[in-house]
């Protein structure tokens, strides 16, 4: 998909960048090269996406979102760390996680760079689930062009309120891309499907994140959930919100969730019926952030 990347469409931004030529220029201020910050076994996901073996779990530098609080500001943001990789070089790093015993291949924080993704994926299909780990705002175009090839999508679905979404991912936008994002993403995977241990090989588990002082944008999200995912998607509700990035400058939600919070938002998603995951409170800590100093990028 060259088209995509020569005037940049890859994201609903549309910044209209040459991304080979003009590197740099656009929101995510990236290259067309996919460039990855670690790849390396991971525990710390949904139990059926670790396993016992771990998530093979490549981080890429840059993000076409950027939100103030991201827990891996450093690399999404400030780009601190990165090698760019040729589509060989990481269809190599790819099957390098598969030998240590990865359950999947997890791509976090993919967006920018699919098409360089799809390229490796195409190269030599790999023997475990490819797993789509993604902001939730996404262009249909792209998501399209990955059709066949991603076997598990784990988007996010941050904000109801287009006012949130603007203030700290600077994009307004998000509410109406996220709602387009998840429906693609499920008529392409279908319902989950799990093997004999319990590991997802197929399927589509939708994340929220419970971000302080904003219950009803969490209860507003799920509502929608619970209204528009076809049967057989899973929600996934995550608690382990700690400020970092810019959130110190965002007074409000410089904080974790309270107790209060976490439970009036949980009892919502049980009141729904939404099938899934729900994590402990006890999550919310910073050992869950991997340290970013290029392990598993190189041979
Ligand atoms: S991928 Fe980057 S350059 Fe392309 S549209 Fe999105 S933010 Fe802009």
């Amino acid at each position: 998909m060259p088209d995509l990347i020569e005037s940049c469409r890859v994201c609903p931004r549309a910044c209209g960048v040459r991304r080979e030529a003009d590197k740099g220029n656009g929101f995510c201020r990236r290259g067309a090269e996919p460039e990855v910050a670690r790849a390396a076994l991971h525990f710390w996901e949904e139990p059926c996406i670790s396993g016992t073996r771990g998530s093979g779990t490549v981080f890429f530098t840059g993000c076409s979102l950027q939100c103030v609080y991201c827990q891996n500001y450093e690399i999404s943001a400030e780009h601190k760390i990165g090698k760019t990789v040729t589509a060989q070089e990481l269809s190599d790093l790819f099957f390098r996680l598969v030998e240590q015993g990865a359950h999947n291949i997890n791509l976090v924080n993919p967006t920018h760079f699919a098409p360089g993704i799809a390229e490796a994926l195409r190269l030599r299909p790999l023997p475990v689930p490819v797993v789509y780990n993604s902001g939730g705002y996404e262009s249909l175009e792209t998501l399209r062009m990955l059709d066949g090839l991603v076997d598990i999508y784990l988007p996010d679905f941050k904000y109801m309120d287009a006012e949130l979404a603007g203030r700290w991912s600077g994009a307004r936008d998000y509410p109406e891309r996220a709602k387009e994002t998840v429906l693609e993403m499920a008529r392409q995977t279908g319902p989950v499907v799990f093997d004999e241990d319990g590991i997802l090989q197929r399927g589509t588990i939708v994340r929220h994140l419970i971000l302080p002082g904003h219950t009803r944008n969490s209860i507003a999200v799920l509502d929608w959930l619970a209204e528009n995912l076809p049967a057989g998607v899973q929600v996934s509700l995550m608690a382990q919100y700690v400020p970092c990035g810019r959130a110190a400058e965002f007074p409000e939600i410089n904080r974790r969730i309270t107790r209060r919070e976490y439970e009036k938002v949980q009892q919502h998603l049980f009141l729904l019926g939404l099938d899934g995951y729900v994590q402990e409170l006890q999550s919310a800590k910073k050992d869950f952030i991997p340290p970013f100093n290029l392990e598993g990028v190189s041979p």
